[in-house]
C-alpha cells in the first residue's frame, strides 16, 4: 500500500511555522550569549544548568544511532515516550472527526491521549491469548482512522505479538503503524527499528524508562522515516529534554554493558518468579512473557491486591481490564522482593 504522509497528517501542521528558539539560529558552544535571556553568573546550584539545552539533542542521538542502528535523523527524543504518543495524535488526529484503533488490553496512555485530544477510539480486543486480530483490525478502519498502536511486547500481557500479523497489518492498513516495543530488550524477536525502509508508514516507540533503569530521567524514544521525524521535531516544545537529563544519558550510554547486565538478571528471576508461582497450586493461570513482569490469573484478584498492599508488597491489579479478569501484573523485582512476595502469597492462600 502507498503511504503518503502529506494526506494522512492534519491539514494545519504541514504549513505551521514552528517556535524558532535562540539557539536554532546559533549553535556553536564559544562565544559571548546575549540572545537568550539566560542568567550570565550561573545557577544557585552547585552545577550549572543556566543556559538552555540543545533542542534536538545532537550529541544524545549520534551516540543513540550505533546502538540502535538507527540514523540520527530518523530518531526522535520525547519526555518520556508517551511525549512521543501524545504528539502524534496532536499531529495526525482532527479531534471530533478521526479515530485510532486500540487492541486492548493494551497500555493505557494511547487511550488516555486519545481522549485529551477529543479523538475516537475504536477498539479490536485480542485473542484470547492476547494476539492480533489482523483482519478485524483492517476491518475496522476507515478513511478517518489515522493511527493503529500496537504494542509488542503487550502491556499487560508480557507477550509479543506474532511477527506475521504485525507484517500483514504493517503492509495494509491505511494510516500510522505505531509499534510499541517499550520492552524491547526483554524480548526475543527482532525490532522493528531496523525495518523503517521497508515500512514508510512505521512508527517504532522504546524507552529509557525499563531496562536503563531510568524511568525518573523521562527519556522515550521514537523512530521512523525522516519525514515523520520531522513532523515531531516541528510540533515538540523546544527544549523538551533537560539538560540534566542529556547529560546524564550520554554518560549511561557509555556504561551500555551494564544495561545487558541487569537484563540478565531480571531474566533470571523472571524464569525463578514463574517457577515459584507454579508451584502455588491455587494460581490459575501464569502467562508468557517476553517483557519484565509477569500477568498471573489468581482466585479474587482484588482481595489479594488489597491485603498484600496492607502488608507494603504493591503489585498492579488489572481485573477490570479486557480478558484480565482476576489477573495481577507483577514486576519482576530483585531476588530478595520477589522471595518475599511469594512468602506473603503463600501465607495469603493459607489464611484465605
Ligand atoms: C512503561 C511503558 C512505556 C514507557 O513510557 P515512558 O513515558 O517512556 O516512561 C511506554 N509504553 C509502554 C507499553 C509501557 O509499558
Amino acid at each position: 500500500m502507498s503511504f503518503d504522509l502529506s494526506k494522512l497528517l492534519r491539514p494545519h501542521i504541514l504549513t505551521l511555522a514552528p517556535y524558532t528558539s535562540a539557539r536554532d539560529e546559533y549553535s556553536g558552544k564559544l562565544g559571548i550569549f546575549l540572545d537568550a535571556n539566560e542568567n550570565p553568573y550561573g545557577s544557585i546550584t552547585e552545577q550549572d544548568f543556566n543556559r538552555y539545552p540543545d533542542p534536538y539533542q545532537s550529541d544524545l542521538k549520534e551516540k543513540l544511532s550505533p546502538i540502535k542502528q538507527v540514523p540520527s535523523d530518523q530518531i526522535f527524543l520525547g519526555n518520556g515516550s508517551d511525549e512521543a504518543i501524545d504528539l502524534l495524535f496532536r499531529a495526525f488526529c482532527n479531534p471530533g472527526k478521526d479515530n485510532v484503533i486500540l487492541l486492548p488490553p493494551t497500555y493505557g496512555m494511547y487511550g488516555v491521549s486519545a481522549a485529551i485530544n477529543q479523538v475516537e477510539i475504536r477498539n479490536v480486543s485480542l485473542t484470547e491469548d492476547f494476539q492480533l486480530q489482523p483482519k478485524l483490525i483492517l476491518e475496522a478502519a476507515d478513511q478517518n482512522t489515522k493511527i493503529v498502536f500496537i504494542c509488542s511486547p503487550n502491556n499487560p500481557s508480557g507477550n509479543s505479538m506474532r511477527l506475521e500479523d504485525m507484517e500483514l497489518i504493517l503492509r495494509n492498513f491505511p494510516g500510522l503503524v505505531v509499534i510499541d516495543e517499550a520492552y524491547v530488550d526483554f524480548m526475543e524477536q527482532e525490532s522493528f527499528a531496523g525495518r523503517l525502509d521497508e515500512f514508510p508508514n512505521l512508527l517504532v516507540i522504546q524507552t529509557f524508562s525499563k531496562a536503563w533503569g531510568l524511568a525518573s530521567l523521562r527519556l522515550g524514544m521514537a523512530f521512523g522515516s525522516k519525514e515523520l521525524i520531522k513532523v515531531l521535531n516541528k510540533i515538540k516544545p523546544p527544549y523538551n529534554i533537560s539538560g540534566l537529563t542529556q547529560d546524564t544519558v550520554l554518560e549511561a550510554m557509555e556504561k551500555f554493558p551494564k544495561v545487558q547486565q541487569m537484563v540478565q538478571s531480571i531474566l533470571a528471576e523472571r524464569a525463578q518468579l514463574r517457577k515459584d508461582l507454579n508451584e502455588i497450586p491455587q494460581i490459575e493461570r501464569v502467562y508468557p512473557s517476553d517483557a519484565n513482569f509477569l500477568l498471573v490469573k489468581v482466585p479474587h484478584a482484588d482481595q489479594i491486591y488489597a491485603d498484600l498492599i496492607a502488608r507494603r508488597i504493591i503489585l498492579r491489579n488489572r481485573s477490570k481490564v479486557t480478558l484480565c479478569e482476576n489477573c495481577l501484573r507483577i514486576t519482576v523485582g530483585t531476588a530478595e522482593e520477589n522471595q518475599k512476595f511469594i512468602t506473603e502469597l503463600k501465607a495469603w492462600f493459607e489464611k484465605n
